[in-house]
């Protein structure tokens, strides 16, 4: 699929990459969590990352204009990397649907129309006598 905000995208550059490992590494700032010097630590929920397991996020995402620097680069586990993904998309999407109206490049929807609920009838409340046990 096409974007207004254009298609290309910016990988980060090993050296980038290099450098938000060796910070995560360094200390895990997540709060909460215990810091394991030397060991790689999700910056986003503080788990051990392991080979397999070790993506580098964009913080503020690229679609959005978001730079390949080490300060925009986060080191996470692929759970945190899949929580982000789910807001940057909704995020994304938001900001193609604000373009295209703007644009006037946004279809129109005729809203369908439903016939409705039918009236339920009315329910016996619990209070209400029941018929049969009247004549005791
Ligand atoms: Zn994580």
């Amino acid at each position: 699929m096409t974007s207004l905000r254009g298609d290309e995208r910016t990988e980060f550059p090993q050296s980038v990459r290099k450098a938000a490992f060796r910070r995560c590494c360094l200390g895990c700032r997540v709060k909460g969590v215990e810091n394991i010097p030397g060991v790689p630590q999700c910056e986003g929920c503080g788990t051990e990352l392991r080979p397999g397991n070790i993506f580098y996020e964009h913080m503020d995402p690229d679609g959005l204009g978001g730079d390949p620097t080490a300060e925009n680069c986060q080191v996470r586990c692929r759970n945190c990397k899949k929580t982000k993904d789910k807001v940057d998309n909704a995020i994304m999407t938001k900001a193609d649907n604000v373009l295209k109206a703007s644009y006037g490049l946004k279809r129109k929807t005729k809203k369908i129309q439903s016939k409705g609920f039918e009236k339920a009838p009315g329910q016996r409340r619990a209070s209400t006598p029941v018929e049969k046990w009247k004549g005791f």
